[in-house]
């Protein structure tokens, strides 16, 4: 991949900053943010476009509006919350589109914050192609383009991807974007060694082309939660009643019996129950004995963590995405826990994506001691699949090395 323009490669003086944001915050419900972690991500682009004397334009989604003008997921909070943490005011606008908005656009001094509303009250934004003008339209507001928002920089969206065209040689990642390619790229291209991946979770599925992808790149990969089933049934162990899914049964034979196959390290034991709350009396089985009718696996047992902690003792890079285990529920999260407090513990750049891993090491009282918590799940998994993103792919070549634009 090309290196794309960065915003430090982008003159600001006097110019209006379209920057696509993630402020897709969770909100309790009284519409107060619960989690405003993603706003303080975004503050060094948006501050640094400020004190090159830009003004700056910030559009997101919040939520699933559906395509509808929805005031419970209107972005006014996240106005609030970013003056309260930038010490300016915010300007909320009315819409993301429209004269109103245009007219507010117009009018912005270096110095100055627009927040557009939610992009998803309009159709373009999710479906470019149906509606190009949206893409258009939010082009028109800003005199250069910056995305910042890696949690959706995997989406074709109107405001990810195809807005970029309208801004040639002048279409730049931010900080945020910046970090977490630089994170992922360098594990991805050149890892420090041994790199093991740790990949858990409800489903194969979602997961299998980054399975196949990481094979081929680390030196070890370790798989528990719902997943490992899929590849316990390939191999024509019982599950009993634990989560698989029957359509990727052919993946996963493929998967063990292919050149890669010695890296992956699957389960030896797990927890089982015959029903899913704190109340099931859980026992230990051994993968190989198989799981009855009428049980089903929900952790990784004791010998996997301790055989998955030995081994990652020694990693010099490791990526974690998932739980292993239905950790939920308190009595099916120590294989989670006991991964992430291994992790933490470790002198190693240790990359994490995806909610349930993140909150599982915000439980366990050891993110401050990971290198990097990616603020895209998906997108850190699609990035380590793919090797770039849509909205990485449609910013601008770094041609001109050091030259401000
Ligand atoms: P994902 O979104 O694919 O990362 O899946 C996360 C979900 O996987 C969590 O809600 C976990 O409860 C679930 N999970 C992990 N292990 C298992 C398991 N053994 N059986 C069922 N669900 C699981």
């Amino acid at each position: 991949m090309k290196e794309k323009l960065s915003i430090t490669d982008l003159d600001l003086a006097g110019k209006k900053v379209l920057m696509r944001v993630d402020f897709n915050v969770p909100l309790d419900k009284g519409g107060n943010i619960t989690d405003d972690t993603r706003i303080q991500a975004s503050l060094p682009s948006i501050q640094y476009v400020l004190d090159h004397g830009g003004a700056v334009i910030l559009m997101s989604h919040l939520g699933r509006p559906k395509d509808k003008r929805n005031p419970e997921f209107s972005l006014a909070p996240c106005a609030k919350r970013l003056s309260e943490l930038i010490q300016k005011p915010v300007i909320m606008a009315p819409d993301c589109v429209g004269p109103e908005v245009q007219n507010l656009a117009s009018k912005l001094k270096p110095g100055q914050i627009l927040l557009l509303e939610n992009l998803r009250f309009h159709r373009g934004e999710e479906h470019p192609g149906e509606d190009p003008q949206f893409a258009k339209q939010l082009a028109q507001l800003g005199d250069v383009y910056v995305n910042d928002a890696f949690g959706t920089a995997h989406r074709k969206h109107a405001s990810t991807a195809t807005i970029a065209q309208y801004f040639p040689g002048m279409a730049a990642a931010g900080f945020l974007l910046n970090k977490e390619i630089q994170y992922l790229g360098s594990a991805l291209l050149s890892p420090k060694r041994p790199f093991y991946a740790i990949l858990g979770g409800a489903k194969i599925s979602s997961k299998i082309g980054v399975i196949k992808s990481l094979l081929t790149k680390v030196d070890a990969l370790l798989i528990g939660g719902g997943m490992a089933y899929t590849f316990s049934k390939a191999q024509g162990i019982a599950i009993g009643d634990s989560i698989h899914e029957d359509a990727f049964l052919d993946e996963a034979r493929a998967i063990l019996q292919g050149k890669d196959a010695s890296k992956l390290l699957l389960p030896q034991d797990q927890v089982v129950v015959n029903q899913l709350n704190n109340e099931a009396v859980p026992k230990i089985v051994k993968t190989r004995e198989g799981i009855s009718p009428g049980y089903q696996g929900v952790d990784i047992g004791p010998e996997t963590i301790r055989e998955f902690t030995a081994k990652l003792q020694n990693g010099a890079t490791i990526f974690w995405n998932g739980p292993l285990g239905v950790f939920e529920i308190s009595n099916f999260a120590k294989g989670t826990f006991a991964i992430a407090k291994a992790i933490a513990g470790l002198r190693a750049t240790i990359i994490v994506g995806g909610g349930d891993s993140i909150a599982a090491l915000q439980a366990a009282g050891v993110s401050s001691k990971i290198s990097h918590i990616s603020t895209g799940g998906g997108a850190s998994l699609e990035y380590i699949e793919l090797g770039t993103l849509p909205g990485i792919e449609a910013l601008s070549d770094r041609s001109v090395q050091g030259v401000k634009r």
